[in-house]
């Protein structure tokens, strides 16, 4: 095994997994990790879901790819169920996050040209992650990831996050759009305050912007509600998921409705591999599943593991918060702790640190209770050692 031969945009963890099965990953040795991670909030099903599994095999077997030159019904039928549940108009599939969002800011430049601004501008939120594409990385505010890729896209203009009166003082004649994530995964699992979705809704229609919702992290059943704004009962004109669409198979679309519903048309965009039916097939059984009972579970399992790593920590001087919605957890330490990923996974559990002092939990929705106990268990305890050793040095 050698990384020679990859460029390293990675700094990867020195650990391969050769197998996993729901929460649980097995290294080479056969040692077993829980995974809090779920990769990225990606495998929300956990590890093989034998109903994902079998719709991959199935379709693999019938057709895995046609082209966009052609209907393909797969990709109607699972359509029609994201705009089912979702009630948004209309679909369009890509491979990832960032085409997903690639496509939003395609949409709401075209959105702006329509409407006769030359020099269209998307209101963008400080903490943001929206992908590494030069337009996502545009619209990401993450200094380090856009260090060295200059010139950016213009065209973003960045704001703190949930903060409505700086919505309010940065609109002018050249914004068009607002994006925005219902909960800030890569920021620090930051939840914008009950209301601020609802409010942006409203001065979206009252000045003609689209309201564009980033969902690749908290959509697909992760904060409890299929996507994160339909528990505040807001639809967003444009609205992007990926990551647990697929559960491991790369897909991401990108939802539309009302003002944003006519703007594509054909030639406007596309993608070679963008809803083919073998993605598509897995992401229906995943919809099939979540909806099988697993998504009803997940705002109360959230606020019970939520629950129980206060409790677990209560008392550990250095933890000041612990947040989040649905399974979408973070822990805020008040310093940087990046080493207790090599700890955590030293003892068995797979963890992520966001914003350099976020614990980031983002474990498969169908963690049972006595996987949460011991997740909760193990991280308490690295916690409560790596406080000892910081309060002693
Ligand atoms: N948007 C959000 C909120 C994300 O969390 C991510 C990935 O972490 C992306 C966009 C980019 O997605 P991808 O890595 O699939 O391009």
């Amino acid at each position: 095994m050698s990384e020679q031969f990859l460029i390293p945009t990675y700094a990867r963890q020195p650990i391969a997994f050769v197998r996993g099965q729901g929460v649980w990953l097995y290294d080479e040795q056969g040692k077993a990790y829980l995974d809090a991670v779920s990769g990225v909030a990606v495998c929300n099903l956990g590890h093989c879901h034998p109903a994902v599994v079998q719709a991959l095999r199935e379709q693999s077997e019938r057709l895995m790819h046609t082209s966009n030159l052609y209907r393909i019904p797969v990709q109607e039928r699972l359509a029609e169920r994201l705009c089912q549940l979702s009630g948004m108009d209309k679909v369009f599939f890509g491979n990832s996050g960032a085409e997903a969002n690639e496509a939003a800011i395609k949409l709401a430049r075209l959105h702006g040209r329509r409407r006769g601004v030359e020099k269209p501008v998307v209101l963008v939120m400080e903490g943001s992650f929206h992908g590494r594409t030069m337009a996502t990385l545009s619209a990401t505010a993450n200094q380090k990831v856009q260090e060295g890729f200059g010139p950016l896209l213009e065209g973003f203009r960045r704001l703190p996050y949930d903060n409505l009166d700086a919505v309010h003082q940065a609109a002018d004649d050249n914004v068009v759009a607002v994006l925005v994530e219902p909960v800030q995964g890569e920021g620090g699992v930051n939840a914008a305050s009950p209301g601020y979705l609802q409010k942006l809704r409203e001065l979206c229609d009252q000045r003609g912007w689209l309201l564009m919702l980033d969902e690749i992290q908290t959509g697909n059943g992760r904060t409890g509600t299929y996507f994160a704004c339909q528990a505040e009962q807001v639809r967003p004109d444009v609205l992007t998921t990926a990551k647990g669409l697929g559960n491991g198979f790369p897909i991401g679309a990108c939802l539309v409705s009302g003002a944003a519903s006519d703007l594509f048309g054909p030639g406007n965009h596309g993608s070679t591999f963008g809803g083919n039916p073998l993605g598509c097939a897995v992401a229906l059984a995943v919809i099939d599943t979540l909806q099988d009972g697993v998504l009803e579970q997940v705002a109360d399992k959230g606020e019970a593991l939520r629950a129980q790593l206060r409790e677990a920590l209560s008392g550990v001087s250095l933890v000041q918060e612990v947040r989040g919605r649905g399974m979408m957890v973070g822990i805020q330490l008040d310093r940087p702790c990046g080493e207790l990923v090599d700890r955590a996974r030293e003892a068995g559990l797979l963890i992520n640190v966001t914003a350099g002092s976020v614990i980031r939990l983002l474990p498969p929705l169908i963690i049972s209770d006595a996987e949460r106990d011991q997740l909760v268990h193990t991280l308490s305890t690295v916690i409560h050692r790596y406080a000892d050793e910081q309060e002693a040095s």
